[in-house]
């Protein structure tokens, strides 16, 4: 790291103490900005660095429920306003009971660069709660999310804070807050929310997005090599939205996705993954993928350890953070496995990105490789305003737009700063450069 960099890096580490992931997600982007500095000194001036990695505001909150049997719990929830640079802040809220509000700034952190790549004018933000919908009752979901939209409703707005979907929080959910605002506000303000239901302003190709997204994200990188997905093997992890769609496209796309995985352990289906089946299972059942094995002869289930030891050429990490690390990352490399794409937010710890980038295989970091997810977030958004609605192959040829677009910037910028094909360096660049000009040109706030 430079010198300058470093500096601020020290700080973030001062200042955010026992905060492992957001020191993590800075550092990985503060590294990538040594040549870009190094070209353009007044990035470093006027305490740019030191205002991008403070959240311009941080809310924390208590979120008292009570459950089926009467009982009372308290969670906490968060709100991290980053950065409105680029337009109101924009991100999801993350239901898990590892959620802390270190997980929650790393994530506003990432989210502030992968918006900037949609170059569709939304900010960074991101929440959440460290409550654990699993085996709650939908009463007692509904119960906690209108708690926790009692508070959070007097910070967003469809021009100010627009929250959305994360791990532990997609459709159900949604409704529930929706609901929620809608009545404490008095206000109709569809915008306030995305990932709403079809029925009352949310967008077709959203819950696809973020998958499909990653995958074609993959499918341009190997086009620079004059290859492509088709016949290709790929290991998913998760079993989440980002997952089940990234199958679904990678399938359309002529590859083979043969696994996934939850919390239980992971499928490996060498036959190539049943999409119905996992769907029933996940989005209609909310089982688990022992579920999925016990009706699909030939699969297995594995309950040790992660995919990463399945022979593939493609691996899509899609469930959380830090989930691929070097001995997952040797054994991908080992296998010839050529191509990784993020579609959760930073997957691969540190030591796993080296390895990928000393092996020279093609490796995508999720703000860019699932900005699509946000990204038709943002698409709602632009319905909801124009009070419209497109139909799916629409608001699908805008997405895969969008991604080619994301893709392109990252080479370019990645040529511009002298190391080609490092998308690593490619999506901070040209992520962080476009922030930083909006923040020098509104001066020092
Ligand atoms: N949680 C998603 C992400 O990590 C989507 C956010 C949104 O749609 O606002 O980008």
């Amino acid at each position: 790291m430079q010198d300058v960099v470093e500096k601020v890096y020290e700080q973030v580490v001062a200042r955010n103490r026992g905060e492992a992931e957001f020191h993590q997600a800075v550092r990985e982007v503060l590294e990538s900005l040594g040549p870009v500095i190094s070209k353009h000194p007044h990035y470093a001036e006027d305490g740019l660095l030191e205002r991008i990695v403070e959240p311009e505001r941080q809310i924390m909150f208590r979120v008292p429920w009570v459950d089926d049997a009467g009982a009372v719990h308290v969670n906490r929830g968060f709100r991290i306003e980053f950065n409105s640079a680029l337009g109101p802040y924009k991100g999801g809220l993350r239901f898990h009971p590892s959620v802390n509000a270190g997980i929650i700034k790393f994530l506003g952190f990432e989210q502030i660069f992968k918006n900037a790549l949609t170059g569709q004018g939304i900010g960074g933000g991101k929440g959440g709660s460290d409550f654990d919908p699993h085996g709650r009752s939908d009463a007692e979901v509904m119960r906690f999310c209108q708690s926790f939209m009692t508070e959070l409703s007097r910070h967003i707005g469809p021009n100010t804070d627009v929250p959305a979907g994360d791990i532990g929080v997609g459709g159900r959910e949604i409704g529930y807050l929706f609901g929620q605002y809608k009545r404490l506000r008095n206000s109709y303000d569809a915008g306030v929310l995305t990932g709403k239901g079809l029925a009352w302003g949310g967008s077709l190709a959203r819950t696809e997005a973020t998958g499909y997204g990653t995958v074609l994200f993959a499918q341009s990188m190997l086009a620079t090599k004059g290859d492509s997905l088709e016949g290709k093997k790929i290991a998913v992890s998760g079993a989440g939205n980002v997952a089940i769609y990234a199958i679904e496209k990678a399938q359309q796309l002529g590859a083979k996705p043969i696994t996934f995985s939850d919390s239980s352990g992971y499928v490996v289906d060498e036959a190539g993954v049943d999409l119905e089946l996992l769907k029933q299972v996940k989005e209609v059942e909310r089982g688990r993928v022992a579920d999925y094995v016990a009706r699909r002869p030939g699969a297995r289930l594995v309950t040790e350890g992660r995919p990463w030891d399945v022979p593939v050429d493609v691996a899509l990490p899609c469930a959380t953070q830090n989930e691929l690390d070097a001995d997952s990352a040797a054994s991908l490399l080992r296998n010839g496995c050529a191509v990784v794409a993020e579609g959760a937010n930073m997957p691969c710890t540190p030591e796993a990105i080296e390895a990928f980038q000393a092996a020279g295989i093609l490796y995508a970091p999720g703000k860019a490789s699932n900005a699509g997810g946000v990204a038709t977030s943002a698409l709602e958004m632009e319905q909801n305003a124009g009070r419209t609605r497109w139909d799916f192959a629409t608001a699908e040829a805008k997405l895969t737009g969008i991604m080619a677009d994301i893709h392109d910037s990252c080479v370019e910028a990645a040529e511009t700063y002298g190391r080609p094909g490092d998308y690593v360096l490619g999506a901070n660049a040209a992520g962080f450069t476009r922030v930083a000009d909006v923040m020098i040109a509104h001066g020092i706030v």
